[in-house]
């Protein structure tokens, strides 16, 4: 009997595991299709100053349409792009995507404002990533301090190796933002050994304004304790205009999240811009 029970779940176990993997092969496919027949997209996510309300970045989030998987989710295909090393060269695309845009934007007197580009892990640590940024920013004409690239927590688990990288990053002059804080192992403290200009406090801290008290003092101390390491903060999955109130209140500068606005497509996002123009400095 217990063995015939064993077995059931050991089939249940595998059979599980095989659509898991099934399903892996089907996005790994469809991402070199993808990425060989041009079906991405870039939406654009404005981030504001939260005193003036005013649109101080645009944050680039890869969008994909399959015609035979439909809407892939980021949350889905960017970890099999990630095991795959396919994000080395879709993450190429991003960046040259996003600043090409950037350019144009300029270029068409719209104000200036920093782009934020997401960076895996796996494409920081490539060989010839600086060199991307450098060229990149050179073909662009576009001013260093105006790319950030938000990364995450578990550059920390290299400290010696993302530091020279940093450094290198520093040296040309683009902004480096932490995204998704707190959800890692990493401190302030700790980051404070970094070359790092902003940090992001992750959204699922943002989702329980109003609902955990423990939760907000540590939102709190973040902010708090990131001021003082001259960090600037962003509260990332702002939804409500009470979240919106608490961080302003307690001292967080900058905020994005669907409140605010949802991630639009280019066209969108460009009329925002063209909305704002008046009322920004350049
Ligand atoms: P992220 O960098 O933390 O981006 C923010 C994510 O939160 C986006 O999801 C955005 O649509 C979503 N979001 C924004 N405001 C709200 C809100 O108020 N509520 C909720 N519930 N969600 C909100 P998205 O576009 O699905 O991307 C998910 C993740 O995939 C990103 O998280 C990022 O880690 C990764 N990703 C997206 N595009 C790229 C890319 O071009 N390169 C790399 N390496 N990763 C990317
Ligand atoms: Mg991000
Ligand atoms: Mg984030
Ligand atoms: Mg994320």
């Amino acid at each position: 009997y217990l063995s015939k029970e064993n077995g059931k779940n050991n089939y249940q176990f595998y059979s599980v595991h095989n659509n898991r993997l099934a399903r892996k092969i089907k996005l790994e496919n469809g991402l070199r299709r993808a990425f060989e027949h041009q079906l991405f997209t870039l939406h654009y996510q404005p981030q504001i100053n939260l005193e003036n309300g005013q649109i101080v970045g645009m944050e680039a989030l890869l969008r994909w349409q399959d015609p035979e998987l439909g809407n892939v989710t980021p949350g889905e295909f960017i970890p099999v792009a990630e095991e795959t090393g396919l994000i080395v060269p879709i993450g190429k695309w991003v960046l040259q995507t996003a600043c090409e845009q950037y350019r144009r934007w300029r270029e068409e007197g719209l104000p200036r404002i920093r782009m934020a580009v997401n960076i895996s892990v796996r494409q920081f640590q490539d060989k010839q990533f600086i060199d991307l940024i450098a060229r990149v920013l050179q073909e662009t004409g576009m001013e260093p301090g105006d790319l950030e690239l938000e990364i995450t927590e578990s550059i920390m688990q290299n400290m010696k190796e993302s530091l020279a990288i940093l450094t290198e990053l520093k040296r040309i002059g683009v902004k480096i933002s932490i995204d998704d804080f707190g959800t890692g192992y990493s401190s302030l403290s700790l980051l404070d050994k970094l070359p790092i200009d902003h940090i992001k406090i992750d959204r699922t801290f943002i989702a329980e304004i109003g609902m955990n008290a423990n939760t907000e003092a540590l939102v709190r101390t973040i902010i708090d304790m990131g001021r003082n390491l001259r960090f600037e903060l962003i509260g990332e999955g702002i939804e409500r205009e009470d979240q919106l109130e608490f961080l302003k209140h307690n001292n967080c500068t900058m905020g994005q999240g669907y409140h605010i606005s949802r991630p639009l497509p280019t066209e969108d996002a460009a009329d925002l811009l063209r909305l704002a123009r008046p009322f920004v400095r350049a």
